[in-house]
């Protein structure tokens, strides 16, 4: 914890619940309390910042932060003065933090400007490539990230983004505006505040475009007009989350997290893509021109739900000797909603010529998908074909779910609520909301799957944290039920949350030394937070001092540095040494 940088007599801190951090601190001669987590804004570019020069409007650096620390809804300077936030926060220069919330968090955010800001029409796939690195390089320092964007081609960055983040575990919200910040009538306030709120208060593993109070995920999104501040439509998925007078976020709609380990972004893009649209008339020498060498994978845009010309075999025969010479082709279709099924003569003669089909994907998704599995080296064409058909990042719509449990069915709820005389729905959900929580956490403890579940199809968030912010899957780790981590991490549950004491999952597990839990989590790529890693190095040189072993083992096993120094500067070998634990000096030496 960063207690140093507290002057003891305006300001304390611990740590708390989700939002990471507790800072107390001085205010109008009493003492207030709010909930800190910080967000790194990646500013690419995009009207959002854009000045009005000879006419014509462009970026002009450094321009957005410095008119939004003067906005006092962007910018508390009074709390960053109290709190010492500029000197908690160094070496990093350009930092702000909001108003506290309804929730009662602070966001705290920190500037990443590119240089040169691009119009977001000059963004390129290496532009992808750059945003992602940065994200994996400060994955771990912040809660959650900002894409600030230009609105032209943010559909086609928030999709790419989507496939090259690998079990991504943190919000990345994309976002920007129709009308520059500083402009007297401007969306990018509103976009700006509310991508800022979503990335640092919510746990949210996906990579998402925020635009006019809703929440898309970021490979089903199209950009439909280019005046409205309601530009952007995701027509075959509703919104991850509403922002009205409360946020409102479907958890059913976002997706878990997936258990395939650490968090990594995919560099590779192949640029050899393109997109081909089929109109009436369309002559086989523009096709034939579009599908030469290099082209290595098109999409093809057709109409309704997937058809082409049957009657045109100088054209179908182009595309099969491309399918042939190994091009990928997928068929996505020029409506915006709707899925491309094989369902008429005219589509089943696509398919015939080696097509693939590619559901209800966005054109945009459908490219960066393809632009990202075609630079998978190590895959057969076979592979990469099977791979565009399947649903990686919830691009496509996957088969229905099966049916859920309406809270109106619950038995449990409904007992209850005769009990308490309440029988309309808001009232149901308020008495679900306050009981789940508690009741899934007890769960957890008995390792009662079968419950957990029942509790998950009422339509409760298994992340909801109990009164002492511990979530289910705190629980399942100390106790150690390895089916009921497994369950929780493949419903979604945060292997970031953390509880009233700022702990996380993993530190928990470590602590009890559950060694298949830390493994487990590992999996889904949880880490220990900057502030838990702050006193490691002291509990380290403790274990070293007992001649801990199994101890110090199950720490290296969560990944932690041994050769961190403890509270004095002695590292744990040196501790181990001083006490002659010699087995504990060889482990150490060789770790
Ligand atoms: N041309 C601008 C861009 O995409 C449009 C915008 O940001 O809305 O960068």
């Amino acid at each position: 914890m960063d207690l140093h940088f507290l002057s003891q007599k305006s300001v304390c801190q611990s740590t708390i619940g989700m939002g990471r951090r507790r800072v107390s601190y001085a205010c109008s001669g009493s003492t207030e309390q709010s909930t800190e987590t910080s967000v790194l804004v990646i500013y690419t570019g995009g009207t959002i910042g854009m000045v009005l020069h000879d006419g014509v409007l462009s970026p002009e650096p450094n321009a957005l932060f410095e008119n939004v620390r003067k906005l006092p809804f962007m910018h508390d300077e009074q709390y960053a003065q109290n709190t010492k936030l500029y000197e908690r926060y160094k070496p990093e220069k350009k930092i702000l933090v909001l108003p506290k919330s309804k929730l009662d968090m602070r966001v705290v955010y920190i500037f990443l400007e590119y240089s040169p800001l691009l119009d977001s029409s000059n963004i390129t796939p290496d532009d992808w490539v750059t945003i992602g690195k940065d994200i994996e390089r400060n994955y771990e320092k912040y809660d959650g990230f900002v894409v600030l964007h230009g609105t032209d081609t943010m559909a086609y960055t928030a999709s790419a983004l989507s496939f090259m983040c690998e079990n991504l575990g943190k919000p990345v919200i994309v976002t920007g505006s129709q009308l520059p910040i500083f402009e007297m009538r401007s969306d990018g306030r509103d976009n700006f505040v509310g991508a800022l709120l979503i990335a640092g208060q919510f746990h949210i593993p996906e990579v998402c475009l925020y635009f006019h109070d809703k929440l898309y995920r970021g490979n089903r999104v199209t950009k439909v007009d280019s005046g409205s501040f309601k530009a952007f439509a995701s027509p075959n998925l509703p919104p991850l989350a509403d922002l009205e007078s409360d946020i409102k976020i479907n958890w059913d709609t976002v997706r878990p997290l997936s258990p395939n380990g650490k968090f990594t972004v995919c560099k590779e893009m192949n640029h050899n893509v393109g997109l081909l649209r089929i109109f009436p008339g369309i002559t086989t020498d523009t096709v034939k021109a579009f599908l030469k060498a290099p082209m290595d994978g098109v999409i093809l845009e057709t109409y309704g739900c997937g058809n082409a010309p049957s009657n045109r075999k100088d054209l179908l025969d182009e595309i099969h000797k491309a399918t042939q010479r190994g091009v990928i082709i997928v068929n996505c279709s020029q409506c915006l909603r709707g899925t491309v099924t094989i369902s008429y003569a005219t589509g089943q003669a696509l398919s015939q010529a080696g097509v693939i089909v590619g559901f209800d994907m966005t054109q945009e998704a459908a490219l960066s998908k393809l632009a990202h599995v075609l630079a998978k080296r190590d895959l057969s064409l076979e592979e990469k074909k099977k791979m565009m058909t399947k649903n990686l990042r919830g691009e496509m719509t996957a088969e229905p779910e099966g049916a859920k449990l309406s809270i109106s069915d619950s038995r449990f709820i409904q007992i209850i609520a005769k009990t308490l005389s309440v029988g309309c729905k808001e009232e149901l959900e308020g008495i679900r909301d306050a009981l789940m929580p508690t009741l899934a956490c007890a769960a957890a403890k008995n390792g009662d799957t079968e419950v957990l579940e029942a509790i998950r199809n009422m339509g409760t968030d298994l992340n909801k944290p109990d009164y002492d912010g511990r979530t289910p899957l705190h629980i399942a780790a100390c106790q150690g039920h390895l089916n009921i981590v497994d369950y929780l991490l493949d419903k979604g549950a945060s292997v970031f949350a953390k509880d009233r004491f700022g702990d996380t999952p993993l530190r928990n597990a470590i602590l009890l030394r559950c060694k298949d839990a830390v493994e487990m989590l590992n999996k889904y790529g949880a880490h220990l937070s900057r502030d838990e890693l702050q006193d490691t190095g002291t509990e380290l040189c403790r274990l070293a001092a007992s001649g801990d072993l199994e101890g110090l083992k199950i720490w290296k096993l969560a990944g932690v540095d041994m050769a961190t120094s403890g509270y004095d500067g002695k590292t744990p070998v040196e501790v181990a040494r001083a006490f002659g634990c010699k087995e504990v000096v060889d482990f150490l030496e060789a770790a």
